[in-house]
């Protein structure tokens, strides 16, 4: 009896991918009109950023294995 080889598999569709969608704000503090993904923005001009909560959908986590 062979031991067979433990394998990863993946399915080669993957399952439904989730895509970051870009959007645009006004920055609360200066008003200049940044970009953010999902609803999360960092303005590079006064360093304001929103809050994490404000966003569309809950951040990544970290895989434990
Ligand atoms: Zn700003």
């Amino acid at each position: 009896m062979a031991a067979t080889p433990e394998r990863e598999r993946r399915d080669p569709a993957g399952g439904p991918e989730e895509h970051p969608e870009i959007t645009y704000i006004g920055c609360a503090r200066c008003g200049t009109l940044i970009a953010g993904l999902d609803g999360r923005y960092a303005c590079s001009g006064c360093g304001w950023v929103n809050e994490w909560t404000e966003g569309h959908r809950p951040l990544p986590t970290a895989r434990v294995t």
